[in-house]
């Protein structure tokens, strides 16, 4: 069994984006991270601060296997299926993965006396009315998910919390707003397939890897008509999960925490923001909005520095995006397109 000062962490989805991250920021803090992960959207290439354990969260017996072979103490859990349009088309697959897995893998700490967790959570379980562009969103704010996808996240924390009160379990449930940028050494980042997310596309776009960037709407109820985000550097986000760990919180406690850097900026600042870090345009065509997106989400920062002792570090737009182009130039995996892309920037320059 591996060793190391402060004990195992189960890090459930941990060859993931954030996931990746926060293994490397338990790592650093003197914890084993034991990376639990299916690889269906994780990269075996990620893993890299402590052992793999090749399994899903839906299968009790293997969260069982690795919780004794790795004696872990506490449980991080980003385990998950994130595509809020593959949501609405697929409910059925979203309440399984997402819900059930987080029952099951509930149950298989209960077994085993594990009582500490920390939950991945998201903006998407507020409600969308009657908030002005900028206002920024606390806690209890009024939860009315617009999409499957925020409500599997919201049952998820019910869950937690009420299992919680019932058996012991202490929780917090990190409700991130946009995760973005990249770990500066290059070697962990963001690889989604297929890439949905902002700054990732519009980096792309300005690298010549694929098409133009579309701006999904620029009528809405804001400065500059484009959508207004709260986006916090990954590494911010993984600092969050290791001081939601050591909160100190009472037995039982269940806390839900926002995650953000407390300022917004439109899709236009941000293709704006990559095309200086980059030295070169970002082609963009405004096109129709997408389904769902609310005009702002500004996260309310104040109970993280209360309850967890965290403010964001590295999270200005410009230090987001810097690193985000770093990776994005270089990406160590995923991104098949982009060795080629970047050939022939070079040869055309
Ligand atoms: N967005 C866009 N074009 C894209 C992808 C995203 O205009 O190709 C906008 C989207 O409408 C939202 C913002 O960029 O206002 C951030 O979107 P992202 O998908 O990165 O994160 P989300 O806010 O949906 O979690």
């Amino acid at each position: 069994m591996e060793k190391s000062g402060k004990g195992a962490v189960l890090v459930a989805g941990g060859a993931g984006y954030i996931g990746a991250h926060t293994a490397q920021a338990l790592h650093a803090q003197g914890y084993l991270p034991v990376v639990f992960d299916n690889l269906s959207s994780g990269a075996r290439e990620a893993v890299r601060w402590g052992p793999l354990a090749h399994g899903d969260v839906r299968d009790a017996a293997a969260l069982a296997d690795a919780m004794a072979k790795h004696d872990v103490q506490a449980v991080i859990h980003f385990a998950s299926l994130i595509e809020v349009g593959r949501s609405v088309a697929r409910p059925d697959l979203f309440w399984e993965h997402n819900v059930g897995g987080t029952a099951t893998l509930l149950q298989a700490m209960r077994a085993r006396g594990v009582r500490r967790l920390v939950f991945s959570s998201s903006a998407a379980v507020y409600g969308q009315g009657g908030r002005g562009p900028l206002e920024s969103i606390a806690e209890h704010a009024a939860k009315d998910p617009a999409s499957p996808y925020g409500d599997t996240k919201l049952a998820c924390e019910r869950l937690i919390a009420a299992h919680g009160r019932a058996f012991g379990l202490t929780a917090v449930a990190l409700r991130y707003f946009n995760a973005a940028g990249a770990d500066p050494s290059g070697l962990i980042g963001e690889a989604h397939a297929p890439e949905t997310h902002l700054i990732p596309l519009a980096i792309a776009a300005a690298l010549g890897d694929g098409k133009a960037l579309t701006v999904f709407g620029d009528d809405f109820d804001t400065p500059d008509g484009t959508c207004l985000r709260d986006y916090v550097h990954v590494n911010d986000l993984a600092a969050a999960h290791v001081a939601a760990l050591e909160a100190p919180l009472a037995e039982g406690a269940f806390e839900a925490v926002n995650i953000g850097a407390g300022r917004a900026y439109s899709v236009f600042e941000v293709i704006a923001e990559a095309a200086r870090a980059l030295g070169r345009p970002v082609p963009h065509a405004v096109g129709a909005r997408r389904e769902g997106d609310p005009p702002s989400l500004l996260a309310d920062v104040a109970r993280a520095r209360a309850v967890l002792g965290w403010t964001p570090k590295v999270s200005g737009l410009d230090e987001i995006v810097r690193d985000a182009v770093r990776w994005e130039s270089a990406p160590a995996y995923g991104r098949p397109g982009r060795k080629a892309a970047m050939a022939a920037l070079s040869a055309s320059a």
